[in-house]
């Protein structure tokens, strides 16, 4: 006999016992925690998912003030966001919904989005609340922006790379030119030093057309300068903290700094900046990097990155190592390109850097470190915090 034979002749079960069931298994799928609050904010339902949310069973939510659930402000404010509700009418929340916080029942807290709706019933003024945990949606959100902060990185270093190589092409030309004029000039000028007179007019010639070459290598590299640092630049309001930290998670990556001891000491009150993000961080990037490379061999490995406020509208940041400082002959000639004491460097970190710090209005220089390396300091405009007068 077909099973469902009799339920057709019969009433189907009480319509409150199926939506009963039905509601649970809804409330069970959905991904959405749902609690229940009357007039006085005394939770009435809690569900399965909310009860897995906050930490807390149904038997112990159900009864108690739904700011439990609450961080503060919101925990001491909620009886009198309701009281106001009641009274005015005048809802803030209520058929709007919201992201806020909420807090579990050990005490942490985790972004939500929380939409809220509101049912008349025999049994007075219900409220409905539906939540949803945001934790994964930021931590995507935050992965992405990483990421996307990365890429812009690569793809700008990158673009260098290539330029560089570009560079060192193009450059290839006026020095080849160079070193034959100035062989040209010295054969002319004879073994015993003493040319014969019509040779000086050529010695001069060629002197002068090495000196010209010089200065088409000089234009070259000037170009490849102003490229970088006002190629495409952008500049907004950053938070110098975002900056320092994205970029030396970014360039301590990898670096398998395991015994590096780094510090962050930045000043609050002089975090907001107008800068191009990419360009700062490109040059802190370079800084991180050069220290930790002078670092290699050091027995103690401190990094140390500060910033302090530096007149009235600029803010010095300071990139602190404690390698073996600088060599001499590199002092001397620290910003300027194609000056490297590494096998395989380029030389052009610190140039690039110089040039992006003065495109921003500031200046950078280098001094001995109180860990007994270098550390470099440079400057940059602040902006006003909102709400400054
Ligand atoms: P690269 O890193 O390709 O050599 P840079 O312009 O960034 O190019 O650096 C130039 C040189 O400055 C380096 O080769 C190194 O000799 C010196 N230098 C830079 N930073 C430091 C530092 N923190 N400690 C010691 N020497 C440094």
């Amino acid at each position: 006999m077909c099973p469902f034979a009799d339920s057709h002749r019969k009433q189907p079960p009480g319509l409150a016992d199926q939506s009963d069931a039905l509601q649970r298994t809804i409330l069970a799928t959905v991904p959405d925690a749902l609690i229940v609050i009357d007039e006085d904010g005394t939770i009435r339902m809690f569900s399965e998912t909310a009860a897995r949310m906050f930490g807390y069973s149904d038997q112990e939510a159900v009864g108690q003030n739904v700011k439990i659930l609450m961080p503060n402000p919101d925990r001491d404010r909620h009886d009198s966001y309701m009281q106001h509700y009641m009274e005015t009418g005048e809802a803030h929340i209520i058929g709007i919904g919201r992201v806020t916080n909420a807090r579990r029942r050990d005490g942490s807290t985790f972004p939500i989005e929380l939409a809220i709706g509101e049912a008349l019933t025999e049994h007075g003024r219900l409220f409905t609340g539906f939540i949803r945990d945001l934790t994964e949606v930021q931590r995507a959100e935050r992965r992405l922006n990483d990421l996307q902060a990365e890429l812009s990185h690569i793809s700008r270093v990158s673009a260098m790379g290539s330029l560089a190589s570009a560079l060192a092409h193009e450059l290839n030309q006026p020095l080849t030119a160079i070193t034959s004029y100035a062989e040209g000039a010295r054969s002319l000028l004879g073994d015993d030093g003493t040319p014969a007179a019509d040779h000086i007019e050529m010695v001069r010639e060629a002197l002068a057309e090495a000196s010209v070459q010089a200065l088409r290598a000089g234009q070259i590299v000037r170009r490849l300068r102003e490229f970088i640092s006002r190629g495409d630049s952008e500049k907004r309001l950053e938070r110098l903290r975002r900056l320092v930290t994205e970029a030396s998670a970014l360039a301590l990556t990898g670096t398998g700094t395991g015994s590096l001891d780094f510090n962050i000491r930045l000043d609050q009150s002089a975090d907001l900046v107008l800068v191009d993000r990419i360009q700062i961080q490109q040059v802190l990037l370079n800084l991180i990097r050069n220290a930790v490379e002078a670092m290699q061999r050091s027995n103690r490995q401190i990094l140390e990155i500060r910033s302090r406020r530096s007149g009235r509208d600029m803010v010095e940041v300071l990139v602190a190592d404690s390698g073996p400082g600088l060599e001499p002959e590199i002092a001397a000639v620290l910003f300027q390109p194609f000056n490297t004491s590494k096998e395989k460097g380029m030389g052009l970190g610190l140039s690039i850097s110089r040039t992006i710090v003065e495109a921003h209005g500031g200046r950078i220089w280098a001094e001995p470190s109180e860990f007994g390396g270098t550390a470099f300091h440079f400057t940059l405009p602040l902006a006003e915090e909102p709400g400054d007068v």
